[in-house]
């Protein structure tokens, strides 16, 4: 058998298409999303390679047209996930065994499926089920996805090359073995490229993979898993299924084999999962991991020396892109009274150019929040600050769910710093600002830190360099990803890697080499050439006289 070191190929971002009128791939995903349209998809869940249909379907609908059927998804229950970490269990010791070449090959060969052939599959797919733009989609579900793929691949090599020093008589050698068990993938709505990183990077690492994504996500859920079944991931290294959180919690968490959970989503129902896996952790062969990005109360901060234009078009991108539904969205803005009026006047005016409707018109920039609950929710907000008078909303401020989960571009204009949706993630299309006196900017930052329990995204806007330096020292614990006069959403793999720490998470950095660390538990051997034969040192011999 020939033995060679490999290299693999060097990580490039997927630079997104533009979707300009007249290009193939806007013809292409068009037709895609009209046939994508015209069929009612049967989802099953995936175990063991085997497809999982129970009868017990529910309905997808796009949450911009609460009327069309996209198709249905069948749901499982508790013994369906036994299923699914018996059938993780039996393929662990070959995917383990499986040398790291063959098992890179699989997840290069996704990356380039998906942003080749199915290109527009997982674009339409991601647009139709869970509302995102074309633009969104395709730097989510495209980009993101393919990238965090290579780059995985890429830091997988990294970690293995790693080794520690040796000396002549002893060669010392570092292993990275999979985790001893099965890794709970557990992801959001909101990215498709989460919910393909959650279980493809511990899976990379040789560990299997038990997944349940959010069910508002299923419908591009289910084009991710075809794709790794295509790029020949071996049957039960990634299993799918569509059962409620806690039924799958209280099967998976008590489970002896459990070894670590891959999360993303709201920060309480991780602190309900630490506490279970604390509760359970005399049950389990080894300390599971636990890696879990949250949720994040985003700001932007803008000094009087800010750039009133970009300032506002940092806000409308930042606060309103996919509707406020990104963990990193902008959410609380602290705004240098001296250029509020200009920062106020370019915001409104972009805007009131925004359009909104379904996504399948290239043209709309919002489109619907994700569920009825996330509906509700919001509207009770707003239709909490409606009803008081010390709050003004200077935009926005209606909503319609005749057709779809339609929510304005909302901005909340408030003199309180600690009014409630300065606080708390919100996760929808609203916006609060606060304008503070020019010579207050300093006290403004602490107030920024301490107004809050998350620390994912910030970002500040100033020309003057000793504004940067001091937000950048005063804000150090405030944001894991941290923005100097850019909007804080948009974190590009191996470019800003991201995370937050304080009620944000974990902050293991998706899409970096920290994260694939999580997924391995090294081995160090040393290697004698030359053991002793004498237990005794040289200071035990006698003095001589
Ligand atoms: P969510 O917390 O409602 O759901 C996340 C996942 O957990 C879903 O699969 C859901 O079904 C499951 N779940 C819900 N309750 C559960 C329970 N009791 N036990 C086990 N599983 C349970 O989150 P979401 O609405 O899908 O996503 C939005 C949240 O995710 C926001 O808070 C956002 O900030 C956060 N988020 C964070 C990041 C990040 O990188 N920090 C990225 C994306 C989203």
């Amino acid at each position: 058998m020939q033995q060679r070191l490999y290299s693999v190929p060097e990580a490039v971002n997927e630079v997104p298409a533009t979707y300009a009128p007249g290009t193939p791939e806007r013809e292409e995903l068009k037709k895609e999303i009209e046939r994508a349209r015209s069929v009612e998809a049967d989802i099953p869940m995936i175990i063991g390679g085997k497809e999982i249909r129970t009868g017990n379907t529910v309905r997808i609908h796009p949450p911009h047209d609460l009327s069309h059927t996209l198709g249905h998804y069948h749901r499982g229950e508790a013994e369906h996930v036994t299923m699914a970490i018996d059938a993780a269990l039996q393929a662990r010791q070959s995917w383990a065994s499986l040398p790291w070449r063959e098992r890179a090959a699989v997840f290069l060969k996704a990356a380039t499926l998906i942003s080749g052939p199915y290109r527009s599959k997982i674009n339409a797919a991601t647009m139709l089920g869970q509302s995102k733009t074309v633009y969104q989609s395709e730097i989510d579900a495209v980009c993101e996805l393919a990238d965090f793929l290579r780059y995985n691949v890429q830091y997988m090599t990294e970690i293995f090359m790693h080794q520690p020093k040796s000396s002549p008589d002893a060669w010392n050698r570092m292993e990275q073995r999979p985790l001893e068990g099965f890794v709970f993938a557990l992801s959001p709505f909101n990215f498709t490229a989460i919910a393909g990183n959650l279980p493809t990077a511990p899976a990379m690492m040789g560990n299997v993979v038990v997944w349940k994504p959010a069910n508002t996500q299923i419908y591009a859920a289910r084009i991710i898993m075809e794709v790794l079944l295509e790029a020949g991931l071996p049957e039960g290294v990634i299993n799918l299924v569509f059962v409620g959180g806690p039924v799958a919690g209280d099967v998976v968490f008590s489970h002896r084999e459990f070894a670590g959970i891959h999360y993303t989503g709201s920060t309480e129902v991780l602190g309900t999962i630490w506490k279970t896996i604390g509760d359970n952790l005399q049950v389990y062969r080894s300390y599971p991991r636990i890696v879990g990005e949250t949720g994040g109360k985003d700001f932007i901060i803008a000094h009087a020396s800010a750039r009133p234009a970009q300032v506002a078009t940092a806000l409308s991108r930042g606060a309103f892109e996919y509707q406020g539904q990104k963990c990193s969205a902008a959410s609380r803005a602290y705004i240098s009274r001296s250029i509020w009026e200009e920062v106020k006047k370019h915001m409104l005016g972009q805007i009131g150019t925004f359009r909104t409707g379904g996504p399948e018109d290239f043209g709309n920039f919002i489109t619907a929040v994700i569920d009825k609950p996330a509906f509700d929710k919001l509207t009770r907000v707003i239709d909490k600050v409606k009803k008081n008078d010390e709050v003004e909303i200077i935009a926005g401020g209606n909503y319609d769910s005749s057709k779809g989960y339609f929510i304005e571009p909302t901005v909340i204009l408030t003199s309180d710093p600690c009014y409630f949706t300065m606080i708390h993630e919100l996760f929808g299309p609203i916006l609060s600002i606060y304008i503070f006196e020019d010579n207050q900017f300093e006290e403004t930052l602490d107030l920024i830190d301490r107004t809050s329990v998350y620390g994912l995204t910030g970002a500040v806007f100033a020309k003057e360099r000793n504004a940067i330096n001091l937000a950048s020292k005063k804000l150090i614990n405030a944001a894991g990803n941290f923005y100097i006069n850019d909007k804080p959403t948009g974190s590009v793999v191996g470019h800003q890697p991201f995370g937050g720490s304080r009620a944000s998470g974990t902050n293991d950095k998706a899409g970096s080499i920290l994260n694939l660390y999580r997924w391995v538990s090294p081995r160090t051997i040393k290697e004698s050439f030359l053991p002793p034969e004498d237990y005794r040192y040289p200071h035990l011999d006698d003095d001589h006289t």
